[in-house]
């Protein structure tokens, strides 16, 4: 059987175009997808639950989870790898059992969110970007994490949706983004260190906003070939500045990321410019929309006697389980078996894909169905505008993560009754 137009589930972009043949119950990429797709489409249809790494089953597995769950003071969910329906259950346990949440993505994440929050700007979508962005600058990316970007949005043809439009594609930053790498007609216009992005942004607003510079030349870059890149800035009808913060993990990115968000908003004086923030891949970006639909706040966050408290500065699942601040585990990665949990000396268990081999030490592996490929469900797109349903075209007989968590949350109310 072959179906046409199902959602891809594997990077924030969801593409919507690919063809999916699905034989003996497994699905695989017939056409459209890339790599990663092409990788992670063809799920087993099944795997043994495990208990302290013992084929276990699944309602034992479930009860010993929820034992584990119920005896943990200081409970951490992470990784949250999951669709909408899976992240509300998420929100929904973390409440019940007064613990922590964040995404896998988080530390990224937080390097958008924060600077976002210390004075706005304005953001671009897909569709904009596709349709009407002539001047696009990729900041400290190729875009690597979203595969078919360029394919997608930033194609040649020279036609938009409202009639023609001829694009420049430009890139600043680090020097590994090669020239073999970089896709056809995209130019390096500044050759720096992603670390010294947030000078660089820095200096192009000071240039925009006329302040005299004595030097001559940044980092050995002659002024007037930043000059030039802003005179093509200022020049563009519709702007779009991208970048992944996943990329720019380095001190001060977020400084980086708010003089990034300043230079769109200087250039709005004059012309159209809009950020676009790539990244939000394993249900990230649903991640943030679900947790502030329901608990008013963003990740980082967490409960206190049911109530949510915003958490950004929390620090990683990482560093939180080293030093023995959590004593219960919950690691979530249904899209993509090879997001691990942590290594962490408090119990563990682990809902993930049927794939996923559990790292040894893990307590309770509850295999789940990925979202898009053996059930049906919904996820967030990167430009946090549009929520795509997914389909289910080699549905499976795994529970989905909504369902194991809401059979846990019974599982606790039982408990303390
Ligand atoms: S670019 Fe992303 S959404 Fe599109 S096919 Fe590849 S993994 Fe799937």
């Amino acid at each position: 059987m072959s179906l046409d137009h199902v959602v891809c589930p594997f990077c924030s972009l969801l593409c919507d175009d690919l063809r999916v043949d699905v034989r003996d119950g497994r699905a695989s990429v017939a056409a459209q997808g890339c790599e990663r797709a092409r990788a992670l489409f063809p799920v087993p249809a099944g795997a043994d639950a495990l208990v302290d790494g013992r084929p276990a089953d699944p309602g034992d597995a479930l009860a010993h989870a929820a034992r584990l769950l119920a005896r943990a003071r200081r409970p951490l969910l992470a990784g949250l790898g999951c669709d909408i329906h899976g992240l509300r259950a998420a929100v929904r346990l973390a409440e019940r059992s007064g613990a922590r949440l964040d995404h896998m993505h988080g530390a990224a994440q937080l390097r958008n969110l924060l600077p976002l929050r210390r004075g706005g700007s304005v953001l671009s979508t897909l569709s904009e970007l596709r349709n009407r962005a002539d001047v696009v600058l990729l900041a400290g990316t190729l875009g690597a994490a979203a595969p078919r970007l360029f394919e997608r949005c930033l194609d040649d043809s020279g036609q938009g949706l409202f009639g023609e439009l001829h694009r420049r594609v430009l890139i600043v930053g680090s020097p590994l983004l090669r020239p073999r790498l970089r896709p056809a007609g995209a130019e390096l216009a500044i050759d720096c260190p992603n670390e010294s992005l947030g000078e660089l942004f820095g200096l192009l607003r000071a240039r925009l906003a006329g302040a005299p510079l004595q030097a001559a030349s940044w980092r050995g870059i002659d002024m007037a070939r930043i000059d030039a890149l802003l005179d093509t800035l200022r020049a563009a009808r519709y702007g779009v500045l991208l970048w992944d913060a996943g990329e720019l993990d380095h001190p001060g990115a977020d400084l980086a990321v708010r003089a990034m968000l300043d230079l769109v908003v200087d250039l709005n004086a004059a012309t159209r410019w809009a950020a676009l923030p790539l990244g939000g891949d394993d249900g990230g970006a649903s991640a943030q929309q679900v947790c502030t639909w329901l608990a008013g706040y963003p990740l980082r966050m967490r409960f206190a006697q049911g109530v949510p408290r915003s958490d950004p500065l929390q620090r990683t699942a990482d560093e939180l389980l080293a030093d023995d601040e959590c004593d219960l585990l919950l690691w979530i990665s249904a899209f993509d078996p090879a997001r691990l949990p942590p290594p962490t000396r408090c119990p563990t268990i682990v809902l993930g894909r049927a794939d996923m081999r559990a790292p040894p030490g893990v307590e309770v592996f509850i295999p789940v169905a990925t979202p898009g490929v053996q059930q049906r469900g919904a996820l967030t797109r990167v430009d946090q505008v549009v929520t795509l349903p997914l389909g289910a075209p080699a549905p499976a007989s795994l529970p989905g993560v909504a369902e194991v968590l809401a059979r846990l949350q019974q599982e606790l109310v039982h408990a303390a009754a």
